[in-house]
């Protein structure tokens, strides 16, 4: 495997050393396969939000598993699964389900392009979309530039189809819609950044994307794969009061099984196929695993405690981090939504990508060693939020200070 891991933000390149081998997970608990315990703030990325191997997901696996593993054919709890999401994203008055994140993303795309009659696609520099070519593209100094490739292997005809523009500059936005408006088929965006650290939207931000989407006839896509259920049980578009046209799901929503949901408005959503001329397919699409493990966690989530009970938790860990740091005279940036936080080295707030790549990630990945070596694994790269379950306990939480408090003073 190259790396030794497949997916590329396993291999600690950010942070120097080895990846850690996981034999098991329980509630906030990794175990890795020499027996050594960390307090896990990773999460699997995201969809760990009621915690490992929480008793009702397991239970709800295994009853499905014996029923056996896909079919191929339609199911009563992907209407359920389905429903459970209408009734929390209002906006998705039609869904698709897929097997990852990525593909709910490059479904969204296409029904959006097919829409509209347009190629041209928005994103907002350090947001992540999934592994799609013309997605794996950013700007170069934050203005309106066609986009180079991130990636080897795009072609530079299909990331000229993507603007990547700094996020949270409402005036490189308003610039672009005014001088080619007509041609974007769909703004895409993280309605609070995750993948650049945790960062907010600036206020207005959605509001204007929202705003000049409408106006110039463009679709406004929310990618919530890491938001959704997560900063409130109906997303960020519920936490913001922001509406879009189209919205992408993952992660929570397949309870630790490869899952991805896209949808939104019935006229858009009628043109995927087989109702329309968007093609759009998968064999283990709506997977009855991944669906029972995705009911599963919603349902411990439907319980309005649970919010608050995450909201807590994150101001606690947020506090835990600021002290450490104070006392050891360390200057550090936290952002935090909910249970979603970023520890970043700078002293100044960050609202960009340029923001978060001026931080200091030598001094980052130092910290996360300390942390490693007191048994906390925090996410391995600057660029990552970390993300609370409802298993953190007060011993988690505990075990945390006091290793915070030593990788400080260690720096
Ligand atoms: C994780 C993530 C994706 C990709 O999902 P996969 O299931 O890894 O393909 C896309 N968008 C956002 C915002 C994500 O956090």
């Amino acid at each position: 495997m190259p790396g030794g891991v497949n997916s590329p933000v396993r291999a600690f390149c950010a942070v120097g050393g080895e990846p850690i081998f996981i034999r098991r997970a329980y509630g906030a608990t990794l175990e890795d396969v020499d027996g050594r315990r960390y307090v896990d703030f990773v999460g699997s990325w995201g969809p760990m939000i009621v915690g490992h191997a929480h008793p009702r997901v397991v239970h709800a696996i295994k009853e499905a598993v014996d029923r056996g593993t896909s079919y191929g054919a339609p199911t009563a709890a992907e209407v359920e699964l389905g429903e459970v999401i209408q009734q929390a994203y209002p906006s998705m008055e039609m869904v698709r389900m897929t097997s990852s994140g990525t593909e709910a993303v490059m479904g969204a795309l296409r029904a959006a392009r097919g829409y509209t009659g347009r190629e041209l696609v928005v994103k907002f520099e350090g947001c992540y979309h999934g592994g799609a070519d013309y997605l794996l593209v950013k700007a170069g100094s934050g203005a309106a530039t066609f986009g180079e490739p991130d990636s080897a292997g795009v072609p530079k005809a299909i990331a000229n189809t993507t603007i990547s523009l700094s996020y949270n500059d409402v005036e490189l936005v308003r610039r672009l819609f005014k001088d080619r408006g007509s041609e974007i088929a769909a703004v895409i965006v993280e309605p609070v950044a995750g993948n650049m650290g945790c960062v907010p939207p600036t206020e207005g931000f959605l509001e204007t994307l929202r705003e000049l989407t409408i106006h110039s006839g463009s679709l406004l896509v929310f990618d919530e794969i890491m938001t959704g259920f997560r900063v409130a049980y109906g997303g960020a578009q519920e936490r913001f009061s922001v509406s879009p046209d189209l919205t992408t799901l993952g992660k929570i929503v397949g309870g630790g099984l490869p899952v991805g949901v896209y949808g939104g408005r019935r006229a858009i959503m009628e043109k995927v196929s087989p109702l329309g001329p968007v093609y759009q397919a998968g064999t283990l699409s709506g997977n009855p695993l991944a669906t029972a493990a995705g009911l599963a966690t919603i349902e411990i989530l439907r319980s309005k405690e649970v919010y608050v009970r995450l909201e807590q938790l994150g101001r606690e860990l947020e506090q835990i981090l600021r002290n450490a740091a104070a006392r050891a005279r360390v200057s550090i940036t936290i952002q935090r939504i909910a249970s979603m936080l970023t520890l970043f080295f700078s002293s100044k707030p960050v609202h960009c990508w340029q923001d978060a790549a001026s931080c200091d990630t030598a001094r980052f990945a130092h910290w996360h060693r300390a942390m490693l070596q007191q048994g906390v694994y925090w996410p391995p790269s600057q660029y990552e939020a970390a993300f609370l379950s409802l298993a953190h306990d007060t011993a988690a939480m505990e075990s945390t200070k006091k290793a915070a408090e030593n990788a400080f003073y260690s720096l």
